[in-house]
């Protein structure tokens, strides 16, 4: 494939800049990319595995001369990260960010973006429970959906140019209008992962049997509830800090359909709960026909293999 964008800085170098980065480079996307990361320690990881074709010190120094600007920091870093890069933006330049919430993330970086320069926000809906500079791979995104939430007046040929890096790394792209992206998310993503978090939390608090028999005899169940509730807890609180609208609303639904199971189980309803399990098995045969996930248990996952 050519070279879509000359120059790619990422702002932030974890698991998503890391994926990007390696997706890039294995198929000649991006004429030079560029990296930076807060700490020094990531800075200091990234240029011993070559990460990047350079690493900088500063966010300003690394978005210099950049077509393109990935911002791929928690959610609630994006404002300031925005602030710190505005006045170094080239004209034409295109900026877009990872952040799993939109509304949030445009209301943060808008006003930040001068004028001439495009802001395309996007989201891909790919990841894993790593993080950090050593965790991307390459294939993250390959058949995973990438949603772009461009503002309403985004230039189109920018917007198609980045759907075609997107494309380019092996993705699916479409786009949504932001707010109904943040309650998308809420149901397929951010409520799922409360529920992950709270289930292991329980556990946790019946210390009695955590120590031993949980762990010994994790079961798919649980043992994939770890897995999700295992997810960087800086990303995680983000989220949810800056999606709390739709992630409550789909909170409440979910008590209100728990009590309904509660009871059906406590009436001794065996019909209901049948019923109740026939409908949701279908809904995963409907993801597997989507190809968002295999046949295969444990997530598709083989032992030993990349997430
Ligand atoms: P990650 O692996 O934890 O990396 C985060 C990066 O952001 C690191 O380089 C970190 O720098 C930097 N950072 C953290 N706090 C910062 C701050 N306050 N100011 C500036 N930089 C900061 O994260 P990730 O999984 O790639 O996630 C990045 C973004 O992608 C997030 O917005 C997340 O919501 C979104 N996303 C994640 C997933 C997923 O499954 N992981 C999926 C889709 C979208 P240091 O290393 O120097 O601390």
């Amino acid at each position: 494939m050519s070279v879509i964008y000359n120059r790619v800085a990422l702002i932030g170098l974890g698991l998503i800049a890391g994926s990007m980065a390696h997706a890039m480079r294995e198929s000649g996307l991006a004429g030079e990319i560029i990296g930076h990361a807060r700490s020094e320690a990531t800075r200091d990881i990234a240029r011993e595995i070559g990460l990047c074709d350079r690493i900088c010190d500063s966010a300003a120094e690394a978005v210099a001369g950049a077509d393109l600007v990935v911002l791929a920091v928690p959610v609630g870093a994006m404002g300031q990260v925005a602030a710190e890069i505005a006045p170094h933006l080239a004209p034409g330049a295109t900026v877009t960010d990872v952040g799993s919430v939109k509304q949030a993330v445009i209301d943060a970086v808008g006003p930040h973006i001068p004028e001439g320069v495009h802001f395309i926000p996007g989201h891909p809906l790919a990841g894993t429970e790593h993080s950090g500079p050593r965790s991307g791979f390459a294939s993250l995104f390959r058949n995973r959906w990438w949603l772009l939430t461009p503002l309403p007046g985004a230039d189109p040929q920018a917007t198609d140019r980045l759907s075609g890096l997107i494309a380019a790394m092996g993705a699916k792209t479409d786009r949504m209008e932001p707010g109904h992206h943040d309650l998308v998310l809420a149901v397929t993503s951010h409520a799922p992962h409360l529920i992950a978090y709270t289930m292991v939390g329980v556990a946790d608090h019946l210390r009695r049997v955590t120590d031993e028999e949980v762990i010994q005899y994790s079961a798919a169940g649980f043992r994939d509830f770890t897995r999700i509730a295992a997810s960087d807890p800086t990303m995680w609180r983000d989220v949810f800090l800056h999606n709390r609208e739709a992630t409550l609303d789909i909170l409440g639904r979910f008590t209100e359909e728990l009590f309904v199971l509660q009871r059906a189980i406590r009436m001794g309803d065996g019909d209901q709960l049948f019923d109740y399990f026939s409908r949701t098995r279908a809904i995963r045969r409907g993801i597997i026909e989507a190809g968002q996930d295999t046949e295969a248990p444990d997530f598709g996952r083989t032992p030993g293999a990349k997430p």
